[in-house]
């Protein structure tokens, strides 16, 4: 969503492009708080391990008011830049490369919450993925500083930095995309439904409220993926799922083609 025409990908999209999985937060780069794992000796402290600023958040959008982006509360929505995933679905490939620089500075945000007072409930962080940006915990809470409820959009794929910033977060709405074993075949990334239900446990720890959310990709899952789902959140105590349709609308072409095929085919009588 642009400010005009919302980013409305996150977790409903994707689009295999080679730019996606490269760059310095690109699937398999130890973010700060995973430097330990694999052995790697721990880094010495340089610039990456500072502590960013608000300002260095990359935003590709920002919606001032929206009612349907955290059940129940009236929330500007801000759209982070940047995913390391792929997903067949993604409505809004343009926010997956995670080289490209955000287009509205943080400072829209402040003057936005600050003419909101009483009027907005909170912000939500969406994306792209947004825990995928190390500023993120420190615009978080600058909102919280506010006085503003933090709500957070995200498919789980940093559990590191979700499990640093946890604590600043009243609501998530978590993407599960697929059963654990086959997410790839969703996000097109190897250990991804790893990542994602790694996630999923650090906000049940933290008793954060949750929306667990599926997208049903029908060129993907079948009716017994979802039930596959649907037993593993329930091993977590989860029993409510909220099932999204994928749509066409903002895919890639050939998406938006087996999507319609895949539609069809379902629609013939057997
Ligand atoms: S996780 Fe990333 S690639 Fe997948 S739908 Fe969301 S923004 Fe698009």
């Amino acid at each position: 969503m642009t400010t005009t025409a919302a980013p409305r990908p996150d977790h409903l999209s994707a689009d295999p492009r080679p730019g996606a999985a490269v760059g310095p937060d690109a699937p398999g780069t130890p973010l700060p708080g995973e430097r330990h794992r694999g052995g790697l000796a721990p880094a010495a402290a340089g610039p990456r391990d500072l502590p960013a600023s608000s300002d260095a958040l990359a935003i590709a959008g920002l919606v001032p008011m929206s009612s349907c982006d955290w059940p129940g509360k009236l929330v500007a929505t801000v759209f982070a830049q940047g995913c390391p995933w792929n997903c067949t679905y993604c409505h809004n490939p343009d926010l997956i490369p995670t080289r490209t620089e955000g287009v509205i500075p943080f400072q829209r945000v402040r003057d936005l919450i600050a003419k909101r007072a009483g009027l907005l409930d909170g912000v939500v962080f969406s994306g792209g993925e947004p825990t995928r940006q190390r500023a993120l915990g420190a615009a978080m809470r600058e909102v919280r500083d506010a006085g503003f409820g933090v709500g957070l959009h995200t498919g789980g794929a940093y559990p590191a930095r979700l499990r640093e910033i946890i604590g600043l977060v009243d609501w998530v709405g978590l993407d599960i995309k697929a059963p654990r074993g086959d997410y790839a075949k969703i996000t097109r990334v190897a250990s991804s439904g790893a990542k994602a239900f790694e996630s999923l446990d650090i906000v049940l720890a933290a008793g954060v409220e949750v929306q667990v959310r599926t997208t049903v990709d029908p060129t993907v899952l079948s009716d017994d993926d979802v039930a596959r789902i649907r037993a593993e959140l329930a091993e977590r105590g989860i029993h409510h799922l909220v099932l999204q349709e994928a749509r066409p609308d903002g895919t890639r072409p050939e998406y938006a083609e087996a999507l319609l095929a895949a539609r069809r085919a379902a629609a013939q009588p057997d």
